[in-house]
């Protein structure tokens, strides 16, 4: 006989246990399985983000951040080290005690919230029966009540340029290279490359980005890109833009990668040769023939508005459904999904969901760019602000870049706002926050900023969109 559980989850990085636990604050018994396997063979809940995506990736961010800024800005601030060195064990082992805390600490949110974490593989049956296949026992079959699917997504794989898990990798593997490759290559110039190359580019590693599109990072704002694409010429990326690759040959040395771009063939000798073009959404043997589960033709899982699947009871949320591959994206989905399951009323407001890239400067955005504005139609204003001009930029010696308010010309309302510069990703919160209050600029405008913060320089470039800017004259 089967057993009877209210809410089965498949999956559990952050969409997945996101919507365990909040349905079991509902009062619901709920399971969740996942069968994430690290590189030492140990089982982890968290998923891509925690074990291999966001956590990692940020980690190793700020510790080659932290050895550029000693080698290159601590004699401005009068700091005397005498040579700096690194000791990438030290960095690796600093990246994998942090990804082992936190991914205990969901092990024990599931616990503390009674989840039953199940460790091993789920797939979906018909009428909402999952068959779970445990690490180690037998395989059983649950009886769920609700089944809210969160299988995630893994990276796309080039036909031309193969993983071979040593010097043909993913972003995965290099996130744990044991030692700085003195050539790196990376093909594709999008959120991965640009983290990734920016962490072994600080840390000594030429590195070499290949972007098959004409324009850079085509999905921020034009006044964004450019500005970025300045500063990352000056860290020593070298991004080769309209290059699509054709080839990849792992030999002795290295890889001797080829390229067409407009002046014909190219070829690109790497040591280790990164494939950053992209995630599909992971939904490899999560689903009997009979389940009644729809994927579309880039293989996500069809979803409404609410994350609902066309199977009554089942839903699906985060990585394997249409919408931005985003951590927070997919947890606030998990969470409208266990709240509908309880029969709350629920939802995403897509709209404002911000985008964060952690180079340095830091990049982002939430709304429409300005690009989108126009081609919208709406008549619009802009305000910007240079972190030139900011007193706490100038003190933490980080003056790049500048915020972008893009409002609506009849009622001001804030249609988008893009940041590049110092601590983007948390200034960028204060945009959400007043998006998600359908706020104008007067609102922002009218609001007190701390003297002297990040934070003034929204507050500066929300009265520059009224060219009433106080700190500088647009
Ligand atoms: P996942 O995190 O992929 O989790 C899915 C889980 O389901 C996995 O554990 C998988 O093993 C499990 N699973 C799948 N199928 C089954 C099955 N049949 N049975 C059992 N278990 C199964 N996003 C951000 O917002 N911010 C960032 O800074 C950021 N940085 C990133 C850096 C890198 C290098 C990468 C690769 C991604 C990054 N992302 C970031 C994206 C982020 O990791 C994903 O958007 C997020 O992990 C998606 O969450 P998810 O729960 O949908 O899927
Ligand atoms: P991406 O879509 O951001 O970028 C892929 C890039 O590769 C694009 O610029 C594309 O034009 C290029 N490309 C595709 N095929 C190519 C080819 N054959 N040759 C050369 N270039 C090619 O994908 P990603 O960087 O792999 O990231 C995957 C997902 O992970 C993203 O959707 C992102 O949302 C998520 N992620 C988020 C963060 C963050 O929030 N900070 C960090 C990392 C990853």
């Amino acid at each position: 006989m089967s057993r009877q559980i209210d809410v089965v989850v498949i999956g559990a990085g952050p969409a997945g246990y996101v919507a365990a636990i909040r349905a079991a604050q509902h009062g619901l018994s709920v399971a969740c399985i996942d069968e994430w396997t690290n590189k030492d063979g140990k089982n982890a809940f968290g998923g891509t983000c925690l074990n291999a995506g966001c956590i990692p990736s940020k980690a190793l961010l700020e510790s080659s951040e932290l050895f550029h800024r000693a080698q290159h800005e601590f004699k401005k601030h009068g700091i005397m080290t005498g040579d700096v060195g690194m000791d990438i064990a030290a960095m690796q082992k600093r990246r994998a005690s942090i990804v082992r805390q936190l991914t205990a600490g969901i092990a024990g949110l599931l616990k503390a919230n009674n989840i039953e974490g199940l460790v091993g593989h789920g797939r979906l049956l018909a009428g909402k029966k999952v068959e779970f296949t445990p690490v180690n026992g037998d395989v059983e079959i649950i009886d769920a009540g609700h089944v809210i699917l969160a299988s995630g997504s893994t990276p796309i794989e080039l036909p031309v340029a193969r993983y071979d898990g040593d010097k043909i990798v993913d972003s995965w593997d290099a996130l744990e290279f044991a030692a700085v490759p003195k050539r790196m290559g990376v093909i594709g110039a999008g959120v991965i490359g640009l983290e990734i190359g920016s962490i072994w580019v600080r840390l000594g590693a030429q590195v070499t980005v290949i972007e098959a599109m004409d324009d850079f990072l085509s999905i921020a704002d034009r006044d964004v890109a450019r500005t970025a694409a300045k500063e990352f010429k000056k860290q020593g990326l070298d991004i080769r833009l309209g290059a699509k690759v054709t080839g990849a040959n792992p030999g002795k040395e290295g890889v001797s990668v080829t390229y067409e771009d407009k002046e014909g063939t190219q070829t690109l000798e790497v040591d280790q040769l990164v494939v950053a073009v992209g995630r599909r959404p992971f939904t490899d043997n999560l689903l009997a023939e009979d389940s009644g589960i729809q994927l579309d033709d880039r293989g996500f899982i069809v979803v409404d508005n609410e994350c609902r699947t066309r199977v009554k009871g089942v839903f699906a949320v985060g990585d394997c459904v249409r919408g931005p591959m985003l951590a927070h994206k997919g947890s606030e989905e998990g969470v409208m999904a266990a709240n509908l399951i309880a029969g709350e009323i629920s939802e995403v407001n897509y709209d404002v969901v911000p985008s964060v890239i952690y180079t340095a400067p830091e990049i982002a955005w939430v709304g429409k760019t300005e690009e989108q504005v126009k081609e919208s139609g709406r008549a619009y204003k802009t305000g910007s602000f240079p972190f030139a001009a900011s007193g706490r930029a100038k003190a933490m010696e980080q003056t790049s870049g500048m915020v972008k308010v893009i409002a609506a010309a009849d009622d001001d309302e804030i249609l988008g706002v893009h940041i590049v510069g110092p601590m983007a990703g948390e200034l960028i919160a204060e945009a959400v926050l007043a998006m998600e209050f359908s706020a104008s600029t007067e609102d922002l405008q009218r609001t007190i900023h701390a003297h002297p913060s990040l934070a003034e320089a929204i507050h500066e470039a929300a009265l520059a969109v009224d060219k009433r800017a106080l700190n500088y004259t647009n």
